[in-house]
């Protein structure tokens, strides 16, 4: 995958290209912007161009940097990331990282090291790299990238040229999905919700999302809110949230529907029947109130607690709320 390659024409991109094009490419870069809209595509490619044997303006993709870049196997492409999803990222892999530097790139022109999730080094990590920002040779292209910058100290910020990421349109997320084998319907469906994030509507489909939709969907909508913690979805915290936030959309949907807002703002269009008959049963504060419930149990889950009890009572406010 090389520049031509990217979803829609984002702006982090083009200034990018420019950028190389001219020459005036920075040692350290920041990516910021939201999960899943292209920031390691971006690192990857870069670090194609940089190295590709034919040295154009967009990634050949068929040299011998290329294609091992491409595979995950070139020795000057480093990926330093969080081991798990709840770990930080620990000063040990930046003093592992530390002694490559000091060498000169293995095979290809220039290095390229990426900080996955800069905000989730710890302090102590944070600092080391920082004194490595300092004396990164010329041959080392740094890249950062971020989701949220807050957790960044600000003595490394200031060392970043940050370049922001934003979400994709739609309509690209769309067609990109049709092309991934995805029905109309499908793709129609995940490209609404996924919130400009190619990468969650990738991970929608491969979860077949349309039909757990459909399951939790009738489950809690057509089975007069009960709740039934032995269904899969409900089954353990990392899937209730994901069930939540399905919940909520509906509601978000209720509530459009209820003040007469166009079909196209629907999240789930394909349910609008569905979403004005239900609308009948509600008002605009009952929605509201709904809402405030989904969000305030999404905040519980966050805490140690007892799901069945949080499930039970959520049910229960919910169907009080409903006419
Ligand atoms: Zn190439």
């Amino acid at each position: 995958m090389s520049f031509k390659d990217i979803l829609g024409k984002p702006v982090a991109v083009k200034t990018l290209r420019n950028t190389l094009a001219s020459g005036r490419l920075s040692g350290t870069y920041l990516f910021s912007g939201p999960a899943g809209v292209g920031k390691r595509f971006m690192a990857r490619t870069l670090a194609k161009v940089l190295n590709c044997e034919k040295m154009q303006e967009d990634a050949c993709e068929e040299c011998f940097s290329c294609r091992k870049i491409e595979a995950g196997n070139h020795p000057d492409l480093l990926w330093i990331e969080p081991a798990e999803k709840s770990t930080s990222i620990s000063i040990e892999s930046i003093r592992f990282l530390k002694k490559d530097l000091a060498l000169k790139p293995w095979e290809g022109r220039r290095r390229v090291v990426v900080l996955i999730e800069a905000e989730r080094a710890t302090e102590e990590a944070q600092n080391a790299f920082l004194k490595m920002l300092e004396e990164t040779p010329e041959s080392t292209l740094i890249i950062l990238t971020s989701v949220k910058t807050e957790g960044i100290l600000p003595t490394v910020l200031s060392r970043c040229k940050q370049v922001r990421f934003e979400g994709l349109a739609s309509m690209d997320i769309q067609e990109f999905l049709k092309k991934r084998g995805a029905s109309a319907e499908e793709a129609a469906v995940l490209s609404r919700l996924a919130h400009g994030s190619l990468g969650k509507a990738l991970s929608m489909k491969e979860e077949n999302f349309l039909e757990k939709r459909l399951d939790v969907f009738n489950h809690f909508l057509d089975r007069a809110y009960h709740i039934d913690e032995e269904r899969d979805f409900f089954s353990e915290k990392e899937k209730v949230g994901p069930a939540l936030d399905l919940l909520t959309s509906w509601y978000r949907d209720l509530w459009v529907v209820k003040e007469g807002g166009k079909e196209e703002l629907l999240l789930h269009e394909d349910r609008f029947a569905d979403l004005e008959k239900e609308s009948g049963h509600w008002s605009t504060d009952a929605l509201f109130e709904a809402l405030s419930e989904l969000l305030l149990a999404q905040d519980h889950l966050e805490h140690h607690v007892n799901l069945k009890i949080l499930l039970s009572l959520l049910a229960r406010r919910v169907k009080a709320l409903r006419g």
